[in-house]
């Protein structure tokens, strides 16, 4: 495989503590993140969470209302957006409509600086080449309008990518697309960046394409990082329960551990911890983590309210304790019991959270 491309040489990135106030309110608060050279990161949340903000932040686009972005050891802060070397793509891909893909690919060139402008033949040869990497050879004299959504993404980073970047900064790249597309685009974007090696910070709000696409996924909430770590991580240990339910289904009910054992409204689980103090908790258990048992064995009760198929299983609505609060579990087809039964469950792959 080729993969002399475009190697602007990748930088690792440090985040310091870096916070962002807009007037009165924050929209990060002291967030830090050391990043190595030639990593994918996915910056993943909900909306709001600030992801976007740190993205422009490390794009020069902001400035931090405090800390400091570093790029390769050096401060970055201090460096015009035109000289930090970097390649966006963003959302909604602002290609020029009125050049063709070649000229929008090779825009980033054609507008240095006499003296740090590549002759036109080798401009030539880099565009070509970067159309044959995203894989539009023989689109180059098309408009953008005469191409689809996807195809239009894949010009726009072959566009940040012309620059020979140190880093890569994506902001929803494939968010306006559907959903298969999506994926294609996603293992595409893998395997690019695996040819490329280019630092990448990728934002999403689709939990699948962070742990499907990412090395590290950086789970933000509120301004604020809630864990960093590989996709098993996230899934597999949840650093709180916002993580928990923010990757995947999940119902958390509030428990009480007392004396080693976990009680939830006044009833026993059946689940024990090693702790003998009295504390409050989270029980946090996905559908698909839990069996029905007979009545009578420990575990949790509810009432079933709402049964629908679920892929190849069915799902339980159920109400449980006091409160109106609901549980969402999995069954085998055939498994299910009529509306309104109590039944009891138990958690298999259950986890406690601190309240
Ligand atoms: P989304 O997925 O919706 O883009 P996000 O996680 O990227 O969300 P940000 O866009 O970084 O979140 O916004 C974080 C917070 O900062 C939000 O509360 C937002 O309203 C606020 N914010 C962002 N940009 C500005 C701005 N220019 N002026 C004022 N507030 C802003």
């Amino acid at each position: 495989a080729e993969t002399s491309i475009a190697l602007g040489a990748p930088v690792d990135v440090t985040i310091d503590a870096v916070a962002k106030d807009f007037g009165d309110s924050p929209a990060l608060f002291g967030v830090s993140l050391d990043v190595r050279a030639g990593e994918l990161v996915a910056l993943l949340g909900p909306s709001g969470s600030g992801k976007t903000t740190l993205l422009r932040i490390l794009a020069g686009l902001e400035a931090p209302s405090s800390g400091r972005v570093l790029f390769g050891g050096e401060d970055a802060l201090g460096l015009p957006v035109q000289d930090r070397n970097i390649g966006f793509v963003f959302q909604h891909y602002a290609l020029f409509r009125h050049m063709t893909v070649f000229d929008n690919i090779a825009f980033g060139l054609t507008v240095r600086p006499r003296g740090s402008r590549p002759p036109k033949s080798e401009i030539r040869r880099r565009v070509l080449h970067l159309l044959d990497l995203v894989q539009l050879t023989g689109l180059e004299k098309r408009y953008p309008t005469q191409l689809s959504g996807g195809q239009r993404q894949r010009v726009a980073l072959a566009r940040a990518l012309a620059i020979e970047p140190r880093l890569l900064l994506l902001d929803e790249p494939f968010g306006a697309l559907d959903a298969q597309v999506r994926k294609d685009l996603r293992r595409w974007l893998r395997e690019i960046h695996d040819r490329t090696g280019h630092t990448t910070f990728f934002v999403t709000h689709d939990q699948e394409e962070a742990l499907e696409l990412a090395d590290r996924v950086v789970v933000m909430s509120k301004g604020r990082i809630e864990q960093v770590g590989s996709a098993d991580d996230i899934y597999d240990r949840p650093a709180s329960p916002f993580v928990f339910s923010f990757i995947g289904e999940s119902t958390l009910l509030p428990v009480v551990i007392e004396d080693g054992a976990v009680t939830f409204s006044g009833d026993p689980t059946g689940l024990a911890v090693n702790e003998a103090e009295r504390r409050e908790a989270v029980l946090g258990f996905r559908p698909h983590d839990v069996t029905l048992v007979e009545d009578g064995a420990p575990a949790i009760r509810g009432r079933i309210v709402a049964t629908r198929r679920h892929g190849g299983r069915r799902r339980l609505e159920l109400q449980v304790g006091p409160d109106h609060l609901r549980a969402e579990i999995d069954v085998e087809v055939g498994d299910e019991r009529p509306l309104g039964t109590l039944i009891g469950f138990r958690p298999e792959r259950w986890r406690i959270f601190p309240a």
